[in-house]
């Protein structure tokens, strides 16, 4: 009973090797067809293969005069010099009791030599066998050719399974190395908790300004050098990864204390960047992470580690600790991205609501604001201050502007349809400035909904019009040329010079609400704002109040002559039904007061 146990145990661990080799169902290689050819030459035999014992079946990694892929593992002679790891002769299969009725024996084959395929710990792999249709004897010297053999086919599996496990250029053990070694981590030692660390030499373009002028030739020193001044640093007996073409990764020893460890590290890194033997400034950064096994996943750490050096490199003493805040916000962020997508397909999950905006001297809604409101399935309301900054940098800006322009304009239709053609703004991103054809698709869902371009308004951020104002510009002018009224939205909170918004073909100026709110905060905020309307009428724009939330403010704005105002005093953002409602009810109001 223990001895099958035993046998077993030994079995798993055998496939376990095997299997970490990642040979098998590969495709066939030169590099082993090669030893086959040998060995069935110097046989002098048809039929020659490298054989691996799976679970059931012996798979040929190489085979010379054999049609099969693989054959049952039951009765196969190459189970057996697997098992055993010793050669194994059959000189005549009709001979022999244990082979006689094997598949092979029935197919034909009357003589076998196999040469164990031995790992270094000792494991069996399968085995370097040549088949023969007559039996056969075999002399010393063959059986000692034939374990050569198999030797080389040994070699030249480590050699495959190194590749990409040791980095060529400084001979460390690679990233798939430190994430394997991280996966053993976890099965030896899940619950102890863990320090790794990872060194980026340089930023990416100090790399590349240092390849121009010295040449590929001497980064590959330097970065030779900067792997043996890292291993000197920490020690011998630490393992160090060569993880990326400028990064290096360790885990720090058993039982440190962060703290101190990060201390120390730091120190280290203040002396290295002060030494400089090479006579290049490289700045190196240091990333940290602290993680247990069982909780972490390798590529998790990785990230982690990623995250680190990442912040280091904004820190002044360039170590960074990996946060889980940073991270948390990071991951949101690509969960956004990745599911705005399917948002736009999903057909209720984006949607638009609807801002009233009020001419201050009569008190008539003139137009609305429309907003973009996501309702998440996972993550529920998510605010258009988050999610349209990360979406308007991705490849969805165009897409996302396309439903907003498509469903505000459909929603202008229906207004108009109702006797109420009021002006709808809809928001633009700079990338949209960017689409070679954003001023002709603009006119083509106007006509698409036979609406006059008068009853659009777009509205374009101070910072998206400064972002590339060339390109931006020649768009605004067509936007403006085909009669589509153009807002400067946000307006005082970017950076763009006056003499510039002189000359852009806009109607409207949007003074950004944080100015408005601050109005009853005192004499000097009042005066920015006064200056504010008085400096865009006499450039000519109409000029919107953004923000309005009280009495107040709408006496102050009025007194400064300006000519709108959009506000939650007024109305918030509304949705569709609510919005029109909005509308007739406001309008009665605004008859009896007039
Ligand atoms: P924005 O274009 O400046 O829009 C005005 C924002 O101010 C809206 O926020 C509105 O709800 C808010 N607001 C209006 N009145 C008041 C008020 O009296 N007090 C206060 N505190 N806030 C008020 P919302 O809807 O959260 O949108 C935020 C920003 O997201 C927008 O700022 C705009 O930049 C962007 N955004 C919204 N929808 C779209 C869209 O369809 N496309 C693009 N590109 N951006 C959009
Ligand atoms: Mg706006
Ligand atoms: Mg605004």
């Amino acid at each position: 009973m223990s001895q099958t146990l035993h046998r077993d145990r030994r079995e798993d661990a055998r496939l376990g090797a095997l299997l970490q080799l990642d040979l098998l169902d590969t495709p066939p290689s030169e590099s082993f067809d090669r030893i086959t050819r040998m060995a069935s030459q110097i046989f002098n035999l048809p039929i020659s293969a490298v054989s691996l014992t799976d679970r059931d079946r012996q798979w040929f990694k190489s085979r010379v005069g054999v049609d099969h892929g693989s054959i049952p593992r039951e009765g196969a002679p190459c189970a057996q010099v697997a098992e055993t790891t010793d050669v194994l002769v059959i000189p005549d299969f009709q001979q022999d009791a244990a082979y006689a009725d094997s598949v092979l024996g029935r197919s034909g084959i009357r003589f076998y030599a196999g040469a164990p395929l031995v790992t270094r710990d000792g494991y069996g792999l399968g085995a370097l066998c040549v088949l023969g249709t007559e039996p056969r004897s075999v002399v010393e010297s063959e059986i000692a050719a034939l374990k050569d053999l198999a030797a080389m086919v040994m070699a030249q599996i480590e050699l495959q399974h190194a590749f990409g496990r040791i980095d060529p250029l400084s001979g460390l053990p690679s990233r798939n190395q430190f994430l394997d070694d991280l996966a053993d981590l976890a099965a030896e030692r899940p619950d102890e908790s863990r320090l790794a660390v990872l060194i980026d030499l340089a930023r990416p373009e100090q790399v590349n300004d240092y390849a121009r002028v010295m040449g590929l030739g001497r980064i590959d020193d330097l970065i030779r050098d900067a792997a043996l001044g890292i291993q000197r640093a920490i020690g011998s007996e630490l393992k160090l990864y060569h993880t990326a073409a400028t990064q290096f990764a360790f885990l720090a020893p058993r039982g440190v204390v962060q703290d101190e460890y990060v201390r120390s590290l730091t120190e280290g890194q203040r002396q290295e960047q002060q030494r400089s033997i090479t006579g290049m400034l490289l700045t190196s950064a240091i990333g940290v992470t602290a993680f247990v096994p069982r909780a972490t996943g390798p590529q998790d750490v990785l990230r982690a580690l990623y995250g680190a050096v990442q912040e280091a490199r904004s820190s002044p003493d360039l170590v960074g600790i990996y946060s889980s805040v940073a991270d948390a916000a990071y991951r949101r962020r690509y969960r956004l991205l990745r599911d705005f997508g399917p948002a736009l397909l999903s057909g209720d999950q984006l949607r638009l609501v609807f801002q009233p905006r009020i001419d201050l001297p009569t008190g008539r809604c003139i137009g609305a604001e429309a907003l973009l409101r996501w309702n998440h399935p996972d993550l529920g309301a998510v605010s258009p201050g988050e999610f349209v900054p990360v979406i308007e940098h991705s490849p969805h800006a165009q897409a996302m502007t396309a439903f907003v322009l498509e469903t505000a304009l459909a929603q202008a239709r229906r207004l108009r349809a109702a006797g109420r053609a009021i002006v709808i703004s809809v928001n633009v991103s700079a990338a949209n400035l960017h689409e070679t054809d954003f001023g002709t698709s603009v006119r083509d869902a106007l006509r698409r909904h036979d609406l006059e371009p008068a009853q659009l308004e777009l509205e374009i951020t101070e910072s998206a019009i400064m972002q590339d104002a060339t390109h931006a510009r020649r768009q605004l002018d067509e936007l403006a040329a085909a009669g589509i009224r153009l807002a400067i939205d946000d307006f005082g909170t970017g950076y763009s010079s006056l003499a510039y918004l002189q000359d852009l073909p806009a109607h409207v100026v949007k003074i950004d609400r944080s100015f408005v709110l601050k109005l009853g905060e005192g004499e000097k905020e009042v005066s920015l704002v006064r200056s504010m309307i008085g400096l865009s009428h006499d450039l000519g724009y109409r000029v919107v109040a953004e923000g309005i939330e009280t009495a107040e403010a709408v006496d102050q704005l009025l007194a400064m002559q300006c000519d709108e105002a959009q506000g939650y005093f007024f109305a918030r953002p509304l949705e569709v039904e609510p919005f029109q409602a909005w509308l007739v009810d406001h309008e009665r109001v605004a008859r009896a007061a007039a």
